[in-house]
């Protein structure tokens, strides 16, 4: 399929000014914004489309080449070039750049100063945004480990259904607010001791919407929000750890007047493992063997989170010895393999023995090679506990 004009993309003309260009753009971004139009494929390519579009005529000296060769001055300029020719991007924007770079302009709060326009200038209405909502999510060891979903609950603000978030009882219910005549700001000369000054702030009258309700929608008492709940559908990746924070995108509160939604940030919590500690992405485990396992050697099995694993208990092996199972850990979030499984060896000391039990100890008090000087250096705990934090 051809690429589309980006002048065309945007419904402007080649001599529009960059403020035209950008107030396009906001238009076309909030047209095609993923929340107002869920699983809608062709929705996102144009919001793609436009984002894409927009980088170009937003930057001085890519709008230049386009100027000059159109898209064929777009591909190869940054080596690759390839079937989106979007330079820095290879196949185009994700969803996470449009928002990551361009966000603020059709999501964040833009008043008549700073932000759009650059300025004070013209066109600086607000878009609103819904604020975020936080949730706490605790994840077992096991749904760590594979990752896994949850289907939450939310009590949320959602647009209104009865006037599609648009606060007016009927669409003759909307007027343009006569403080601003529609700009969303107002500029006023302010006597300061130095003299007159001009200052711009949002409009008082319709909090820099632009627009009024005359006409209020009965159910949300022209908001365009109101009070209701969401079940989100929350994917959670192998290997993430407490204290982590997942923005699910657009599944935060409604905005008033139907802008844009806020995000869904979710704390990751753990729950307290019986059998693990989690050092990262390494887990602990602390494996009780009896005195004649430790002098003679064994087989024993030991946990791992999701089976078991059997390893080899060494004749001679001393309490606080680590045994590291490779790849038997938790995975990397950013997907560098997996951490070890650390099994920590504690030889068993009963608190208490029978009468039989102790002329059989009192035997080894005798034996030569239960002497503590037999040993010494190989169980120096200093030594092994420097090794193991290397
Ligand atoms: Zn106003
Ligand atoms: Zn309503």
């Amino acid at each position: 399929m051809a690429k589309r004009d980006y002048y065309e993309v945007l419904g402007v003309s080649r001599e529009a000014t960059a403020d035209e260009i950008k107030k396009a753009y906001r238009q076309a971004a909030i047209k095609y914004h993923p929340d107002k139009n869920p699983d809608d494929k062709d929705a996102e390519e144009k919001f793609k489309e436009a984002a894409e579009a927009y980088d170009v005529l937003s930057t001085p000296d890519k709008k230049a080449r386009y100027d000059q060769f159109g898209h064929a001055g777009m591909s190869g300029a940054a080596g690759g070039g390839g079937a989106g020719g979007f330079e820095g991007f290879g196949g185009g924007f994700t969803m996470e750049d449009i928002f990551g770079r361009f966000g603020d302009i059709f999501g964040g709060h833009f008043g008549g100063f700073g932000g759009f326009g650059g300025g004070g200038q013209q066109g600086g209405k607000r878009v609103n945004r819904g604020s975020d909502l936080r949730i706490k999510v605790k994840l077992s060891l096991k749904e760590v480990l594979n990752g896994t979903e949850k289907k939450l609950k939310i009590n949320k603000l959602i647009a209104c259904d009865q006037c599609n978030g648009s606060g007016a009882r009927t669409p003759e219910g909307i007027k343009t607010c006569p403080t601003c005549n529609g700009s969303g700001y107002v500029s006023q000369v302010v006597n300061t001791f130095f003299g007159a000054t001009q200052a711009t702030q949002v409009c008082p009258q319709c909090r820099g919407e632009g627009t009024i309700i005359t006409d209020p929608c009965p159910k949300c008492h022209g908001e365009g929000v109101v009070k209701g709940e969401e079940v989100v559908t929350i994917k959670i990746p192998p290997g993430v750890g407490e204290g982590m924070q997942l923005t699910v995108a657009g599944k935060g509160n409604a905005a008033r007047h139907g802008g844009v939604n806020g995000n869904l940030l979710v704390l990751i919590e753990e729950e307290d493992d019986p059998n693990f500690v989690r050092d990262g992405n390494d887990l602990i485990y602390n494996l009780n063997i009896s005195i004649p396992q430790a002098v003679l050697g064994d087989s024993v099995e030991v946990p791992t989170v999701d089976a078991k694993a059997k390893i080899k208990i060494e004749p001679g092996t001393p309490t606080g010895k680590v045994l590291r199972l490779k790849g038997k850990g938790m995975p990397d979030i950013n997907g560098y393999g997996k951490g070890d499984l650390l099994v920590i060896v504690n030889v068993y000391i009963p608190k208490s023995v029978s009468a039989e039990e102790k002329k059989l100890v009192e035997q080894l008090k005798e034996a030569k090679s239960f002497r503590p000087s037999a040993g010494k250096n190989e169980q120096n705990i200093f030594d092994r506990m420097r090794n193991f934090f290397r």
